[in-house]
């Protein structure tokens, strides 16, 4: 496709014949000698929900307008749903600055680290083009709460150095925590992505139920948005921090530092990750057993029931709570697949 869109360049622009193009094969060595760094990504950096792709292919091929119809009103069905889920979090959040002390809400995600790379210049020139880049990641967390403004913005960089799987999520999860203490309320509620290597996984539920045990919260709900539709406010905060990269020349560190700082209405404190604690290990001997099915449910909440932490869940917001009557008598309830 490159290659087609740079002979058609060529031809247009310069007037170059067809035939006096270069070849495929001598552009494709030519790529790879002289621009290696550069790759296309095999897949669009945002993950389609598979239900809107799926309807949307059918109401493609659709041949009857009325088949068409039924398609459309699956699809807003559906888009309902997904409106539903996000009032969940919409809701708590505004409880979270109204209640400070009844909840305490937080949103976590990562930044796309292609826009963080250092240095990063406004007017690129063929010599900065070709510097090396540091590669660098962000994760942000919004504490909802009752500040001026609404919320607390902590953001940790670190320079892919540590996996970014479930032990960074949960560290930078109490990092947060630990560093707003004074405000730890009754409930907490996470609204984290719906990613299974990050989030969606027992070490995170584990987690939940340790905070719990250890009656750092009386109730721990983890609540995710159906895959595809995890746009939030922590991507709008991303956008921002992108937007405002975009204007500003990036030499060092701490540059980085101070335009993210400045990015946002609401200042941005940042952090930079020095070490990450194995808290995978420190949850083995938590761990849950007979557990599966996590993929289906979004919202997990844990509270302790008749002396023990037990955990309920639903697959949706508008889903009753299963265990529906009460918390059985296992440390978990193992999560039976695809019954909502
Ligand atoms: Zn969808």
């Amino acid at each position: 496709m490159f290659y087609q869109r740079m002979c058609k360049e060529f031809e247009e622009d310069y007037n170059i014949k067809p035939e006096d193009n270069i070849s495929y094969e001598y552009f494709t060595t030519i790529w790879a000698e002289h621009l290696p760094e550069f790759k296309i990504p095999k897949t669009s950096e945002f993950v389609e929900c598979s239900i809107c792709a799926q309807l949307k292919e059918d109401r493609n091929r659709a041949k009857t307008k009325q088949e068409k119809e039924i398609i459309s009103e699956l699809l807003k069905k559906h888009f309902v749903q997904v409106e539903t889920e996000r009032k969940v979090y919409h809701a708590t959040r505004e409880q979270a600055r109204f209640e400070p002390d009844e909840i305490m809400c937080i949103i976590q995600d990562g930044m796309d680290q292609k826009k963080t790379a250092i240095p990063r210049l406004v007017n690129e020139d063929k010599m900065t083009s070709l510097l090396a880049r540091i590669r660098l990641h962000i994760t942000g967390n919004i504490i909802h709460t009752n500040v001026p403004g609404g919320k607390i913005i902590p953001a940790y960089v670190d320079l892919l150095n540590y996996p970014h799987d479930s032990n960074l999520s949960m560290h930078l999860l109490l990092q947060t925590l630990f560093d707003n203490r004074a405000r730890l309320s009754r409930c907490l509620f996470t609204q984290l992505d719906n990613c299974y290597r990050e989030n969606k996984n027992r070490y995170m539920l584990s987690l939940a139920h340790v905070l719990v045990q250890y009656k750092v919260f009386d109730m721990v709900d983890l609540h995710f948005l159906p895959v595809g539709h995890t746009h939030e406010d922590i991507d709008q905060l991303f956008s921002c921090i992108s937007r405002h990269l975009k204007k500003t020349n990036i030499y060092t560190m701490d540059d980085m530092e101070r335009a993210v700082m400045n990015s946002y209405n609401v200042p941005v404190f940042v952090k930079h990750v020095e070490g990450v604690f194995d808290i995978k290990k420190w949850l083995l001997p938590h761990m849950v057993k007979n557990f599966k099915g996590q993929s289906k449910p979004l919202h997990f909440q844990f509270k302790e029931f008749d002396g023990k932490v037990r955990m309920r869940y639903r697959h949706r917001s508008t889903s009753n709570w299963r265990p529906v009557l009460q918390f059985k008598d296992d440390d978990f309830t193992p999560i039976e697949e695809s019954k909502g």
